[in-house]
């Protein structure tokens, strides 16, 4: 399997793209750096994103994407919780700050359909096995484990812990790589824990379980605190954690 980082940035700056990763056949997941990473060329291949949530570093370039996407193709499907769903109804695409995108150009053809998934949930899509798991977060949030038939490989959402990790499913292929967040250093673990983040320290709480063969990305840092964050990660002393940066392209 392979996943394109196009972005693993807590927030944005020169350099630091918003929550979004690329994988095979037009399958995204997040939608924080969809229109800015991709070439219009690529934008057009889009045909799934997986929303983990709501908060605007997974969404952000949503809008802006379906502007860039040309008429002949088919409209995205946008995956996720129904509360993520209606938010982005609600508040984003609400015919004031963005146009409806789940109505226009016209009903029947849209520039995105919805399609609801709960936590827990194993759909079929792009040939996929994708199965939702409910992260702790300070709203309504999910992350994916994407089963490709060869290996499976866990992409979180924000999450405030909650030792996801022990009940991740079992029974599909091997997994191989955990997307996981660490956005503020260990010294605001109070702030990180109100807002329902991570920090290293709290990161390597939720790894304990997990075995040395797979492979930890570190996602999701806030903008400033990247070098105390990499030597945080880093003074873990964990064989394979590492940080994630936009542009990696990673096969597993
Ligand atoms: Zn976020
Ligand atoms: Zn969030």
């Amino acid at each position: 399997m392979r996943i394109r980082v196009l972005g693993c940035s807590g927030g944005s700056a020169p350099g630091r793209e918003p929550s979004c990763y690329l994988l095979e056949r037009g399958v995204a997941v997040d939608a924080g750096s969809l229109a800015s990473s991709l070439s219009l060329e690529e934008q057009q291949e889009i045909r799934h994103v997986f929303l983990t949530h709501a908060h605007w570093d997974h969404i952000r370039d949503l809008t802006l994407h379906t502007i860039n996407r040309t008429p002949e193709i088919p409209p995205l499907i946008l995956h996720g919780l129904a509360d993520t769903v209606a938010d982005i109804r609600a508040h984003l695409m609400n015919d004031r700050v963005w146009f409806s995108a789940f109505e226009l150009p016209s009903p029947n053809a849209p520039y995105i359909a919805a399609s609801e998934i709960e936590a827990g949930d194993t759909i079929e899509c792009a040939g996929y096995r994708i199965t939702a798991m409910a992260m702790r977060h300070t709203v309504p949030a999910i992350g994916y484990l994407f089963d490709d038939g060869t290996s499976s490989v866990m992409l979180c959402a924000d999450t405030g812990g909650g030792g996801f990790a022990k009940s991740l499913p079992t029974g599909g292929s091997p997994l191989r790589a955990i997307f996981l967040e660490a956005s503020f250093p260990n010294r605001m673990h109070e702030f990180a824990a109100m807002t329902g983040h991570l920090t290293p320290e709290m990161l390597h709480e939720e790894i304990a379980c997990i075995g040395d063969d797979i492979q930890i990305y570190a996602t999701h840092m806030k903008p400033g605190f990247e070098d105390e964050l990499r030597a945080e990660l880093a003074a873990l002393g964990h064989p394979n954690l590492r940080a994630a940066r936009d542009g990696d392209v990673i096969d597993v």
